[in-house]
């Protein structure tokens, strides 16, 4: 369960997030959209306190953190319930596809190697790569290195999924394959929070669909409702351009 109150940001001036409030029910998909500049990778890194929030309460799992006052403990426990998937997957160079996922297996859960190895061939079959296993991400397709990158945030098995744009960076050819992978994993009641400009893909995959302008949530709903019959003028206008 991820529950947001509030969630205040700020850059300098400039306001954000302007008083966020969701809330994802345990192995439910939420797609958030909304025109560039909304905030959308703001929100995402402030629940993994990536980006530091100003005001809000977060409540993720076994996690509950007050933005306006926190202590390391509930901010390390907070980072511990989620795991990122990146634009531009942001996989360690130096390392195999296998060494990407088994990282955070070795070094945060303390997993012998043998362990480790076995969990990320499995996470690798999983996404479809058992057989690149040993490729450095240099020698893997963008589409390959996302689901690297899937199969690494799958490892910690965390409570859930945040994913910022994981399909824009993708040559075209490339992004059913990820979505493909998205979709199988959101099938096995993994709780996501999903940035997306893939329309399509929200409304056959999320449960629930959340479009954002100017730091503000301005319409929310079910896809067949949000994307198919918005409200908002604004959210018209936006589904009018992107589709
Ligand atoms: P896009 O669809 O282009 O990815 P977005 O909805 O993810 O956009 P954000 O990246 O969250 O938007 O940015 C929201 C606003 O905050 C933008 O105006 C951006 O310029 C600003 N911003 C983001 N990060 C910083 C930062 N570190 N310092 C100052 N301003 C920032
Ligand atoms: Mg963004």
């Amino acid at each position: 369960m991820i529950k947001v109150t509030d969630l205040q940001k700020r850059f300098n001036d400039l306001v954000v997030l302007d008083g966020i409030s969701f809330e994802v029910g345990r192995g439910q998909v939420v797609a958030i959209i909304g025109p560039s500049g909304s905030g959308k990778s703001t929100l995402l890194r402030c629940l993994n306190l990536l980006e530091k929030p100003d005001g809000g309460l977060i409540e993720i799992g076994d996690a509950t953190l007050d933005a306006q006052q926190y202590t390391r403990k509930e901010a390390h426990l907070l980072r511990q319930q989620t795991a990122m998937v990146f634009q531009n997957y942001n996989l360690f160079k130096n390392k195999t596809a296998l060494q990407n996922v088994t990282e955070s297996l070795l070094v945060t859960k303390k997993m012998t190697a043998s362990e480790a190895e076995t969990i990320g061939r499995s996470l690798l079959e999983q996404v479809g790569l058992a057989p690149k296993a040993d490729n450095y991400p240099i020698t893997l397709s963008g589409g390959e290195q996302q689901r690297v990158g899937i199969a690494r945030a799958l490892a910690v098995d965390p409570h859930a999924i945040l994913l910022d744009e994981p399909t824009s960076a993708l040559d075209p050819e490339r992004v059913s394959e990820v979505l493909r992978v998205i979709k199988s994993i959101a099938e096995k009641q993994t709780t996501m929070v999903i940035v997306t400009h893939e329309i399509a893909f929200a409304r056959e995959v999320a449960d629930y669909v959340i479009f954002m302008a100017d730091g503000k949530i301005v319409e929310e709903g079910p896809p067949h409702a949000l994307i198919d019959q918005p409200q908002n003028p604004r959210t018209k206008q936006f589904l009018q351009q992107i589709g």
